[in-house]
């Protein structure tokens, strides 16, 4: 049995569209693929008058070498949340298969699987945000195609041991493809399961160049798997996904200097994250900070409503994280420079509302057990 048994029959059996660049993109004189044969402002070189390469031989070689991975192990989509999409469509059937995913988590696993009307079965993390592995593999029916695994966990921070990973995907196999999505790795103080997807066929490991690599913008993600399922999805991507200016951007990122760069901000945020953490445990009407090895600390508050609104009227976005369970009291702060950390600071310390809820709601039952100490 191979692990594409797994994905959908008829994405198996599709003959896909077979794109001009991909039939031919060597030669002198291109004319087979219907473009302009001038540049959009005259000769400006950015040869954005032709279709890119679907994957361009040159970023899948720099991110092969840079996840450790071979060429054939990896995708290279619009984001992470393409290689979502594009893992729902090829395994899930409509109204019948599923996914599983662990609440709190990050939102696109359900979209996506809706979308596709897919189930979505939910085995929340434990009151830590740990991850429960035996619950996990009680609720794996027969429908269930994809179990997706966030760590570090987005809105959580919380990461998955990878002992546990390899246990999953042993007790997975041959009945679901295990997908870890590593958005935030390269924050965490361990580093990625993507080396056991030579012992394990149904593991699948999400990257991305939005996080640690700052091309949010530039819409660069991939995903890590057998060579099996990257020639499925492949089949089903949209022709010409990577715009040739996002190309170059990622290639400019992860040229030497660009690596110097991120991994500088990598270990300034890693600095920022402990002392931020410890910092705004101590401010009135923080109840505690949950532990985090992603870029953002999530934060408990006596009144997150308060909170939200006193720095949005400073002029400072953060992401109200109050509906996942367990964090109904909870927003989720990203790190920036340590100058912006500062304003964040200055703001909620000196925000009488968030004091007061502070001392109109404190009590003993709201202890934020697990995490840093907040202000009582
Ligand atoms: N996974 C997680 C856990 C995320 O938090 C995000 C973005 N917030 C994504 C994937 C999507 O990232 P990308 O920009 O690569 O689509």
């Amino acid at each position: 049995m191979s692990v594409l048994d797994l994905a959908r029959a008829e994405i198996r059996a599709l003959q896909p569209y077979s794109s001009a660049r991909m039939e031919a993109s060597g030669g002198q004189l291109l004319l087979n693929a219907n473009e302009s044969a001038w540049a959009p402002t005259g000769d400006n070189g950015t040869g954005c008058n032709r279709y890119p390469q679907p994957q361009p031989p040159a970023l899948v070689d720099v991110l092969a070498r840079l996840y450790g991975m071979r060429r054939e192990q990896l995708l290279v989509g619009r984001g992470s949340d393409e290689a979502i999409d594009l893992l729902v469509r090829a395994f899930c059937r409509a109204g019948r298969d599923a996914i599983l995913i662990q609440p709190p988590t990050f939102g696109m696993y359900a979209v996506s699987a809706r979308i596709q009307d897919a189930g979505v079965f939910e085995v929340p993390l434990r009151r830590d945000f740990t991850l429960d592995v035996d619950a996990v593999l009680a609720s794996v029916t027969d429908a269930v195609k994809l179990v997706f695994v966030c760590t570090p966990n987005n809105p959580a921070g919380s990461v998955v041991p990878r002992a546990d990973i390899e246990r999953l995907a042993r007790a997975l196999d041959r009945r679901a493809l295990l997908v870890v999505d590593e958005a935030y790795v390269e924050f965490a103080d361990e580093g990625s399961v993507a080396d056991l997807l030579d012992t394990f066929d149904n593991l699948a490991v999400l990257r991305t160049l939005s996080k640690a690599w700052a091309l949010a913008g530039a819409r660069i993600g991939c995903l890590l798997a057998h060579p099996e399922v990257i020639g499925l999805l492949r089949r089903i991507m949209p022709p010409y996904p990577l715009p040739l200016p996002c190309v170059d951007a990622a290639l400019l990122a992860l040229s030497g200097w660009g690596q110097a760069n991120a991994r500088a901000h990598i270990d300034v945020v890693r600095g920022e994250r402990a002392r931020m953490r410890a910092a705004l445990a101590r401010l009135p009407g923080v109840r505690g900070v949950l532990p985090s090895q992603a870029n953002f600390l999530t934060v408990r508050f006596d009144d997150a409503d308060a909170a939200y609104r006193c720095l949005s009227e400073a002029g400072i976005v953060v992401r109200d994280v109050r509906r996942y369970p367990g964090l109904g009291d909870a927003l989720r702060i990203t790190l920036g420079t340590p100058a912006d950390n500062a304003q964040v600071l200055a703001v909620l310390a000196s925000s009488e509302g968030v004091a007061n809820g502070a001392a109109f709601l404190k009590s003993p039952a709201m202890d934020g057990r697990g995490f840093a100490g907040g202000s009582a």
